[in-house]
């Protein structure tokens, strides 16, 4: 399994962003006040299985100690940062819910990341969001032939450092192809000019996770749900991201979603890419 994938793989796996962001808008219609997040995640495996592909978190096991991922969907609502089980939970009007969706289809994997607003965000909410999407956006387009791995976490640190939000170090993102996690690790934090050479054919997914407060984490005692130790919201834009001698090349789209529900975050700066 090579970190660089030949030009027949990068299209299936154009094709599997293009489901997941699809899947994505398809929960975005139905992400409302009073909504019980189990039905967001039926949503989403119907839809999935009926593009004849296959929900990729759905029994995901990382280890013999922890029980097997059970949902199609994570959703992580407030101050839960990643990993969180939909269930009986009832959306609240001013919610932060974060959605990560996996699918696998033709041998390959797609992963993707939204947080959505319930109604009408806080102001500090709508802040988060706004900085973490253009955190996304920024270590995007470090993500060419010249830049390092270094050079796409210290794009995220330094834009959510300076305006005093907490950097998950705990999660990271990662490469992605015929398995959903792969080499290499995509930190959201690093140094200019340091660490792994990025390399033309390298898909990556890249996937800050801010909070509000704390950088720091505490997980939940089903070993999944990540949370912000001190309670503050979190947020998670992620993006599958092919590197191109032209530039990065973004594999995943909001377009669909953002055709649905208006996007929670400000564009502050037109950014386009390769
Ligand atoms: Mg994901
Ligand atoms: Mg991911």
């Amino acid at each position: 399994m090579s970190m660089i994938k030949p030009p027949h793989e990068i299209a299936l796996l154009r094709e599997c962003a293009d489901l997941v962001a699809q899947t994505l808008a398809e929960v975005a219609r139905h992400i409302s006040p009073g909504q019980q997040t189990r039905v967001l995640d039926q949503v989403a495996e119907e839809f999935i299985r009926s593009h004849d592909a296959e929900p990729a978190f759905k029994g995901y096991c990382v280890s013999s100690s922890l029980p097997p991922f059970p949902s199609t969907l994570c959703i992580s609502v407030n101050d839960v940062v990643v990993h969180g089980f939909p269930g009986s939970y009832v959306l609240c009007e001013g919610d932060l819910v974060s959605v990560d969706c996996g699918v696998y289809l033709n041998g390959f994997f797609g992963d993707s990341a939204y947080t959505f607003a319930v109604g009408e965000l806080t102001s500090e909410k709508a802040r988060l969001c706004t900085a973490t999407h253009e955190a996304l956006m920024r270590a995007i387009t470090a993500a060419t032939p010249q830049g390092t791995m270094g050079d796409i976490g210290f794009a995220v640190q330094d834009h959510c450092q300076k305006q005093g939000l907490g950097v998950v170090r705990e999660l990271v993102g990662h490469g992605i192809g015929s398995r959903l996690h792969e080499s290499p690790q995509v930190p959201n934090f690093g140094k200019p000019r340091r660490g792994r050479r990025l390399r033309t054919g390298m898909t990556l997914c890249i996937e800050p996770m801010i909070n509000l407060g704390t950088s720091k984490v505490r997980i939940d005692s089903d070993g999944w749900t990540v949370r912000s130790a001190d309670g503050s919201p979190s947020a998670h834009y992620e993006h599958m991201v092919c590197v191109t001698a032209g530039g990065p090349e973004v594999l995943t789209t909001y377009e669909y979603i953002e055709e649905i529900v208006p996007a929670p975050y400000e564009r502050i700066q037109t950014l386009t890419y390769g």
